[in-house]
């Protein structure tokens, strides 16, 4: 189900978008050679408890998932770029991390991610990371009022393929708003002029991924992480954004 939000209920979605910028920033800061993704974990919940807001992920259950999820953040590294499950494990020179975060305040939610090399960056991966935020600047600039969800598909798919990389279309962006995950799905590629017609108070997650050299994955045996078929790395970028008539408002902007 499709559902609008007046603009008063979009203005109280912005805390929630706040805090997840916030939240991502600091992570953002954090991730360096040496840094345990647990601890990237125990940040996040310190700043959860804090702020008094509630984790989307901590008791997320859908029916593919062997156990509630148990974290409150995504950590995702090198061949990992979705739904990675944070674990003892310390980062290294090179490594391309992927954090992805959703939570909820005032009864809101908001979901952002972000990818980061922690020391010596590979040309390659800082053009797979610049190629999802690409991808989603011009996602975002297609989401106005009378577009259709596939103009920002075609737009995320066409950054994509220009780039040479190809898309994987079983995840991609959704509805958000009392809960995480809602419709409609935001395919990161499609054609124009096909699917819904968006209208004012339509709020989605955005969030093109990609990986170097397949568009397959495989679930790790955590039964949560997604890892790349062929062992390539990969990236992701996500922002939560309103469709509203002055354009789109990207609800989890981070202050630069
Ligand atoms: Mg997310």
């Amino acid at each position: 189900m499709i559902e609008l939000r007046t603009p008063a209920e979009i203005e109280a979605m912005r805390p929630a978008g706040r805090f997840v910028a916030d939240v991502l920033t600091r992570l953002e800061s954090e991730i360096a050679v040496g840094v345990d993704l647990l601890d990237l974990d125990r940040i996040a919940h310190q700043m959860i408890r804090e702020r008094g807001a509630e984790s989307c992920y901590i008791d997320y259950h859908p029916s593919f998932g062997a156990m509630p999820f148990g974290k409150v953040l995504c950590t995702s590294v090198n061949d990992a770029v979705l739904h990675g499950l944070p674990h003892a494990y310390k980062i290294k020179d090179g490594d391309v991390v992927s954090v992805d975060f959703a939570a909820s305040v005032d009864g809101w939610v908001a979901d952002s991610a972000l990818t980061v090399i922690a020391g010596t960056k590979d040309p390659e991966d800082v053009r797979i990371i610049e190629t999802t935020r690409k991808a989603l600047e011009a996602g975002i600039s297609e989401a106005k009022v009378g577009n259709k969800i596939g103009d920002i598909s075609a737009a995320i798919g066409d950054v994509c393929a220009a780039e040479g990389y190809s898309v994987n279309l079983d995840f991609g962006g959704h509805g958000v708003g009392r809960t995480m995950h809602g419709d409609p799905h935001v395919a990161n590629d499609g054609r124009r002029g096909r699917g819904l017609k968006m209208k004012a108070g339509l709020v989605i997650a955005i969030e093109p991924w990609l990986l170097r050299t397949t568009d397959e994955l495989y679930t790790d045996p955590d039964g949560w992480t997604l890892r790349s078929a062929d062992g390539s790395r990969g990236a992701h970028s996500e922002h939560t954004v309103a469709i509203t008539p002055d354009g789109p408002v990207i609800l989890t902007q981070r202050s630069v």
